[in-house]
């Protein structure tokens, strides 16, 4: 697990920058269905969005919420690839 690195404890200088974010697309998702709790990690296509996720579970079909492109949006624990290059675009800083 990397994320959250012991780094100094002075808050001085330790700015964020979020341009040495070089647009990591993560392809898998962890769903979780809202009906019985299950989580399934599914890998995500890039060339299109998985509008539908069937539970394993409980089969029940998460579909996604109003405004949302796709299950993994609405319910998974990373939104799908197109949405996360978009937000990268979107967070462009002008540095
Ligand atoms: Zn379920």
């Amino acid at each position: 697990m990397v994320g959250g690195a012991p780094g100094p404890r002075r808050a001085s200088v330790a700015r964020r920058e979020p341009c040495r974010i070089v647009s990591t697309v993560v392809l898998t998702s962890t769903l979780t269905c809202p009906h019985c709790a299950c989580s399934t990690t599914e890998s995500m296509p890039t060339d299109h969005c998985l509008w539908m996720h069937e539970c394993p579970h409980c089969h029940a079909m998460l579909r996604p919420r109003h405004g949302d492109c796709c299950a993994f949006c609405s319910y998974g624990s990373v939104p799908c690839p197109l949405v996360q290059q978009a937000g990268d675009e979107s967070r462009s800083c002008s540095g």
